[in-house]
């Protein structure tokens, strides 16, 4: 039995694993899917879905193909990114690219924090050990209770905005949106990269995070 070889336990309680049954769902799942925090795997007929619940967000997102071999499981159902938090206000956007702009040529940092018990947002501009137009060193917040990174932003000045390999490191084992803005100065400037950081993986995002933004990312 699995639970008879502590190390086998202690694998499945980092990453528990549940099979669909063929009518769609169990209790074990509902309970995950309904989570403040938390991750699992959902394994269906039709592939593998990782169950990710973080206070602001509800992700849910195959992992693997369909399973070809015959299984009796069932569907693992919908993909989903939804911000529990709701959409960030335009104007918090808008101060971080003044910001932005103000710190050229060099590159700058932002955070928006949110807080699970008043629901609100908030801009936090973090201590930067290093800025020059090139590279960028900054310290994450420290977090007071019940507040959260949601979105980890940061500027390449008027180079082009994309994620570097630094940028990869930095994101690697982070849950959070990181934003990318560059090509200030350019007539069609700035532009955006953006993506979702969640269970080891770089997600695209299915919507802009932005209140008021009707364009996808
Ligand atoms: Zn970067």
């Amino acid at each position: 039995m699995l639970a008879d070889d502590l190390t086998a336990a202690a694998v499945l309680a980092a990453m528990p694993c549940f099979p669909v049954p063929p009518h769609g769902t169990s209790p074990a799942i509902e309970a995950l899917r309904a989570a403040r925090a938390g991750h699992g795997l959902a394994i269906g007929a039709d592939g593998m879905m990782l169950i990710l619940r973080r206070p602001w967000l509800a992700l849910d997102v195959p992992v693997t193909p369909p399973i070809s071999a015959y299984l009796p499981y069932g569907s693992i159902g919908t993909p989903r990114a939804d911000l529990r938090c709701g959409l960030i206000p335009r104007g918090h956007i808008e101060e971080i690219l003044d910001n932005f702009r103000a710190s050229l040529p060099n590159e700058q940092g932002a955070f928006i924090l949110w807080n699970e018990t008043t629901r609100a947002f908030a801009v936090h501009f973090p201590d930067i050990d290093q800025a020059t137009p090139t590279r960028l060193v900054y310290r994450p917040p420290i977090l007071q209770p019940d507040w959260h990174v949601i979105c980890d932003i940061h500027s390449h000045g008027a180079g082009p905005a994309f994620f570097s390999a630094t940028d990869d490191s930095d994101d690697a084992h982070a849950t959070k949106i990181s934003l990318v803005f560059g090509r200030f100065g350019h007539p069609d400037g700035p532009s955006m990269a953006a993506r979702l950081c969640a269970g080891g993986m770089f997600l695209a995002l299915p919507q802009s995070p932005f209140a008021g933004d009707r364009h996808a990312t």
